[in-house]
């Protein structure tokens, strides 16, 4: 790059870096992911390492953060510094290898690096008096008032000290969930993330509505202001003297002996961040020994003594080449981001779910725009914002397709939904997405028999229904591409066995409307037979616990349509007889209903359903007053929160395997 081309670019990235900040700290609102952001900085900082003549005060490797107007400014008495970060663990290792050189080897406290906001608390003589945000490290906001509404944040200490406190305040993942799920209803602006929510409820002019965000700290810093007894001499001793004195600290600090042990805990935190219920975006890892810290000091923005390794991103940005719209079993039209490829979580993504057409329309996606991806867990990655620069609005705006995309029939809004459906009973799409519901795992779980298997065999002509793959013999999978005889042979043997899969996963199978495998396993416990339920009243359907009125109507009519009836008569003379698994049940869990939510370590969810079914118990897929328990695995979600505030009882994975075995219930 010619002298001017570096120029150039160090200009570029100044207003890009800044244009981000002040989205991100004033308007909570950012324009572009972190990942991106901390790759502009990082080639800003080389650039300018490079060419330390074009360093600038502005520069915005020279300076921490930015402060808005919207509270009085508070200069800080102890100035708060942000941290060098750093996504790969040989930097790491540098790192502690140099202060090994310098200031021989040294203890380590690692960290989470919590994503929220940094604020100083400041107590005097153990009576809170005030708190003030980060900003730009030497002026930040006082807010105060807000932070009183805070129940994590101590008005009184436990002991008469003098002494600043910094911390992270937070917002738990479900509560940004909710809080954003009640914002999408009342059509208030959406926050990108937990972060972005915590700022931008601790900054409200109004404290009654900092009030009603749920929101809490952990605290990582102490400067003692005032005499105390046996002053600490580490910094992890200071953090557990911050807990005797009642702040919240984080559970997971962990003294480490050197850089290749912070290393196993950034890589053990990468996997388990998931779980938790709070957003953290790497680790944060710092010498111990206070004097050494003394000794090593600070650059312009951050301390030399810590430093963070930052997680790969769970959220980035990439541009949207075109929206796909799938035909799935019912019809619905579903529409697919197909996008530029990108690594996120750990795999690469080149599709992302867009909902809807309600949903596109709600982020206005266009084509070529530049969006924002997110895994949620590991969930399949969805799109969840729009980025709308300048060229965002010179784009043509989408529109849903007006006909079906594989039979070209016309498409329709069936009442009050907001799908698009194609109601061509025969249409090709409809039909595959039919067959593959039929063999899946939820259903007849039917082995070695994929998407591109049933797209081929029905191309072929050899299928047209689902029960045309009892018909199939061994020679008509080997006319498939690449299918040879073993294989050919394990695909009809799969078919074969499903015949006598029980009664819950055929009801499952028919893709009854609002018939999953949830209300396809009460109807089997209830009538235990196809033909008692192809008998059974509307009147008597509708009795059954969990079946209301509408429900018993679409079985009704699914029994009393002729086409179906055929269908059965036909499975039935093919060998399809389901078997009743009524046999087995005991009735330790009788009139039980149990909820799962979360990720359980022994079994799957299906798996412990089964189990409940067994002994006579029911499941349901939300809490009400009637639930009897909820069993609740990692990383549980809003159904926790509600069973809380019912006053369900609560049981753990543990809880529940000690009730099966003790049946001490
Ligand atoms: P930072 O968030 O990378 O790290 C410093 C901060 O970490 C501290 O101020 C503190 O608030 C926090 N922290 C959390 N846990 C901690 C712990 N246990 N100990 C010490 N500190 C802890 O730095 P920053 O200066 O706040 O912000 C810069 C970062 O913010 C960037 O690297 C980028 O990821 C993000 N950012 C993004 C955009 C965007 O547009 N997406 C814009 C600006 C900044």
């Amino acid at each position: 790059m010619s002298n001017m081309g570096i120029l150039e670019q160090i200009n570029f990235l100044k207003d890009e870096i800044n244009k981000a900040n002040h989205q991100y700290y004033v308007e909570d609102n950012p324009s572009i992911s972190d990942f991106e952001y901390d790759r502009m900085f990082a080639e800003l900082k080389e650039l300018e390492a490079q060419n330390p003549l074009l360093i600038t005060s502005d520069s915005p490797t020279q300076r921490v953060g930015s402060i808005s107007e919207k509270f009085f400014p508070y200069k800080h008495k102890y100035r708060l510094y942000s941290l060098d970060n750093t996504y790969n663990y040989e930097d790491l290792e540098d790192w502690y290898n140099k202060i090994v050189q310098e200031y021989g080897a040294q203890e380590l406290v690692c960290e989470l690096k919590i994503d929220g906001l940094a604020i100083a608390l400041t107590y005097e003589n153990g009576i809170f008096v005030r708190g003030v945000t980060r900003g730009d490290g030497i002026t930040g906001e006082d807010i105060t008032n807000n932070l009183k509404t805070i129940k994590a944040i101590p008005l009184k200490l436990f002991k008469p000290v003098s002494v600043e406190v910094r911390g992270e305040i937070y917002m738990p993942k479900t509560s940004f969930e909710k809080l954003n799920e009640e914002n999408l209803q009342n059509g208030e602006k959406l926050f990108a993330n937990p972060r972005n929510a915590a700022a931008g409820s601790i900054r409200q002019l109004d404290s009654s509505i900092t009030a009603k965000r749920d929101l809490s700290m952990f605290c990582y810093t102490a400067i003692f202001t005032g005499e105390i007894e046996n002053p600490p001499k580490t910094h992890y001793e200071s953090i557990m003297y911050l807990k005797e004195l009642g702040f919240k600290i984080n559970p997971n600090i962990r003294l480490c002996k050197n850089a290749k042990e912070a290393v196993k805990y950034c890589q053990e935190w990468d996997e388990k961040r998931f779980n938790l219920n709070y957003a953290t975006d790497g680790v944060v890892i710092k010498v111990n020994n206070t004097a050494v810290q003394e000794e090593m000091g600070f650059t312009s923005r951050a301390p030399k003594w810590a430093t963070a390794f930052k997680f790969p991103p769970e959220e980035l940005t990439t541009k949207l080449i075109k929206i796909e719209e799938g035909v799935g079993k019912t019809g619905a039209i579903t529409p697919v981001a197909i996008l530029e490829p990108v690594q996120l979580g750990g795999s690469t993504v080149a599709r992302a779910s867009l909902h809807n057409f309600d949903e596109i329309k709600r982020l206005d996606v266009r084509i070529g725009d530049t969006v924002y991806i997110k895994k949620a867990a590991e969930i399949i990655p969805k799109v969840v914002k729009v980025i709308d620069d300048e060229e965002h609005f010179s784009r043509p705006k989408y529109n849903p397709p007006q006909k079906c995309p594989s039979c070209n029939s016309d498409l329709h809004f069936h009442d009050e939904e907001v799908n698009l459906y194609c109601d061509n009973p025969n249409c090709p799409a409809k039909v595959c997405a039919k067959i593959e519901y039929w063999v899946s795992k939820e259903a007849m779980d039917i082995d070695n028999v994929g998407p591109s298997v049933i797209e081929q065999l029905y191309n072929k002509g050899f299928i047209k229904n689902c029960v045309d793959l009892y018909k199939l013999t061994i020679q008509d999978f080997m006319q498939l591409d690449l299918v040879k005889e073993k294989s050919a042979f394990n695909m009809y043997n799969a078919i074969q066995e499903s015949k006598t899969r029980p009664l819950s996963r055929l009801l499952t199978a028919f893709s009854i409307r609002n018939v999953g495998k949830e209300t396809a396993g009460v109807l089997a416990n209830e009538f235990n037979t196809l033909e008692k339920l192809k008998n059974a009243s509307v009147d008597e359907l509708s009795c059954v616990d969990g079946i209301g009125d509408i429900i018993a109507k679409e079985i009704y009519d699914f029994f009393h349509d002729e086409e179906n009836l055929r269908m059965l008569e036909e499975l039935k003379s093919l060998g399809v007889e389901p078997v009743s698994v009524q046999a087995n049940i005991t009735d330790e869990f009788k009139g039980m209903t149990f909820v799962l939510t979360g990720t359980l370590q022994n079994m799957t969810r299906d798996e412990a359903s089964e189990i409940i079914k067994q002994k006579g118990g029911k499941t349901s897929s939300s809490v009400s007053k009637n639930t009897s328990y909820v069993i609740v695995g990692e990383n549980a979600g809003s159904k926790l929160d509600k069973a809380q505030k019912l006053g369900v009882i609560i049981l753990s994975e543990e809880d529940f395997l000690n009730m099966i075995k003790d049946k001490n219930l």
